[in-house]
C-alpha cells in the first residue's frame, strides 16, 4: 500500500479527494463534523511535511450549481477543525482555479467547490480528470465513502500522477480495518448480520462463509430462515421466495465449517409501531397477529457468550427494529456485548450503513476497535469487490 510515509511533500502541492459530504442544516451550518475531523490527520500531515493542500469533495447530489450545495458554506467549520485558514476557490477546474491553486504556498489549503457541480464528476469523464489533475503535483485519496465509485476525483484521476499517489491515513485504516477481518484476522472470527432482508445481504453471506468461523443472523432476515426451517413467523417480514436460497446457504454453512446462530427467542408487536404490545415467542413459532421485531432474552445471553469467545468481530445490520426504543435491547445488548469483547482483546468492526447508526445512538461508538465511515463502499468490501478507487492507488 502506497502511504503517506511513502511520498515527499516537501514543497508539493497535494490534491486530496476528501469526504466531506456534510449534513447543513437550514441555516447553512454543519450540524456532524466527524467527516472533516476524520480528514484532519492526513492534512496535518501534509502541512507539517512541508506541502500545501488542494481539498476535493462533493456535497450532496446538486442538480447543477445548487448554491445550498457550495461547499463555501463549510469554509469557517473546516478553517476552525484545521486551524488554518482554508482558502475557496469557486471553481473546481480552468485557468482561475489552476492560478488559485498554484499560488499556495506550503502549509496553505485551499477547498474548491463542490465537484459535483459538474456532471462529469460521476460520469468519470477523462478531459475533467485530466484538468483536476492540474491542480496539484501529488494525488491523495482520503474518502473511503466514495472509493466504490469510478467518479474522476476519485479514480480516475490516479492515473496522471504513476507513483506519485497515495491512501490517506483515513483511507488507509479503513482498508487495515478491513483486511484484519477478512483476510487475516485472528480466529475464531465471527460476524454479525443483521438488517431488514436477506435478499440485500446475499453477496456478503457468500462471501463471509469463506472468511469467518460463526456467523450470528439476526433481524428481520432471520423469518426467512424460520419460515425455510418449517417455523411460523406471524406477521414478521419475511421473503418467501428466498427460503430454499436460505436452505441452501445453511447446507453450505455446514460444508463450509461454520456455524450459523439465529436467535431462538423473539420480542414480537403486534403492530409494527414503538408503542406496540409486546409479546416473547419461541422463533420457530410466532403466531398470526404478531411480527418479530428484536431478538429475546436467551438469544441476546447466547450471543453474548459467543461474542466473548471471538478474536475477530465484524457487525453489520441491527439485530431488530432499533428506531423503535421499544425494541432495540437486541441491538444494544449486541453492542454492548462486542464492546466487552474489544476490551479484553478482541478486534471489532462495525460497518455498513445502519449498525454505525444504532453504535453512534447507544453511545458504544468508544467501545468498538474501528468503525467504518462509508456505507456503500464498505458494504461492497464485505461482498469481496475490488473498489475502483482503491485499485487505483495500486496501479
Ligand atoms: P439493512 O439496511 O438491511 O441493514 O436494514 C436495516 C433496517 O432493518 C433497520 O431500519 C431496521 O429497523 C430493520 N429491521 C431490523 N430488524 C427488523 C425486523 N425484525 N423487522 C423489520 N425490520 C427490521
Amino acid at each position: 500500500m502506497r502511504l503517506l510515509e511513502n511520498q515527499n511533500f516537501e514543497n508539493q502541492r497535494a490534491i486530496i479527494r476528501v469526504d466531506f459530504n456534510v449534513p447543513l442544516d437550514e441555516n447553512l451550518q454543519v450540524t456532524d463534523k466527524t467527516r472533516i475531523e476524520a480528514a484532519k490527520p492526513t492534512i496535518d500531515y501534509i502541512l507539517s511535511h512541508g506541502g500545501s493542500c488542494v481539498l476535493l469533495s462533493h456535497l450532496g447530489r446538486p442538480k447543477g450549481n445548487d448554491p445550498k450545495l457550495s461547499l463555501k458554506h463549510i469554509v469557517p467549520e473546516v478553517s476552525k477543525i484545521l486551524g488554518t485558514e482554508v482558502q475557496f476557490s469557486e471553481t473546481v477546474v480552468g485557468e482561475k482555479a489552476e492560478a488559485k491553486a498554484a499560488a499556495l504556498k506550503p502549509g496553505q489549503v485551499l477547498l474548491m467547490e463542490n465537484l459535483r457541480y459538474h456532471e462529469e464528476e460521476t460520469a468519470g469523464d477523462e478531459n475533467f480528470s485530466k484538468q483536476l489533475a492540474q491542480l496539484g503535483t501529488v494525488y491523495v485519496n482520503d474518502a473511503f465513502g466514495t472509493a466504490h465509485r469510478a467518479h474522476a476525483s476519485t479514480t480516475i484521476i490516479a492515473k496522471y500522477f504513476n507513483e506519485k499517489k497515495c491512501f490517506g491515513e483515513l483511507l488507509a485504516k479503513e482498508v487495515e480495518a478491513i483486511d484484519k477481518v477478512l483476510k487475516n484476522g485472528e480466529v475464531p472470527i465471527l460476524a454479525i448480520l443483521g438488517g431488514a432482508k436477506v435478499s440485500s445481504k446475499i453477496t456478503i453471506i457468500e462471501t463471509l462463509l469463506d472468511k469467518v468461523d460463526h456467523l450470528i443472523l439476526g433481524g428481520g432476515m432471520v423469518y426467512t430462515f424460520t419460515k425455510a426451517l418449517g417455523g411460523t413467523v406471524g406477521n414478521s417480514i419475511c421473503e418467501p421466495d428466498y427460503c430454499d436460497y436460505a436452505l441452501g446457504l445453511l447446507e453450505k454453512a455446514k460444508q463450509k465449517g461454520v456455524t450459523i446462530h439465529l436467535p431462538v427467542d423473539v420480542v414480537a408487536g403486534d403492530d409494527f409501531s414503538n408503542d406496540a404490545n409486546q409479546q416473547l415467542f419461541e422463533s420457530s413459532s410466532i403466531p398470526d397477529g404478531w411480527e418479530g421485531l428484536d431478538a429475546g432474552p436467551k438469544s441476546r445471553e447466547q450471543f453474548h457468550q459467543l461474542i466473548l469467545k471471538c478474536k475477530t468481530i465484524l457487525w453489520n445490520g441491527p439485530l431488530g427494529v432499533f428506531e423503535f426504543p421499544n425494541f432495540a435491547k437486541g441491538t444494544i445488548a449486541i453492542g454492548e456485548s462486542i464492546g466487552e469483547a474489544t476490551k479484553s482483546g478482541a478486534f471489532s468492526l462495525v460497518g455498513g450503513g445502519d449498525s454505525v447508526a444504532a453504535v453512534k445512538q447507544f453511545g458504544l461508538a468508544s467501545k468498538m476497535s474501528y468503525i467504518s465511515t462509508g456505507g456503500g463502499a464498505m458494504l461492497e468490501s464485505l461482498e469481496g469487490k475490488t473498489l475502483p478507487g482503491i485499485a487505483a492507488l495500486e496501479v
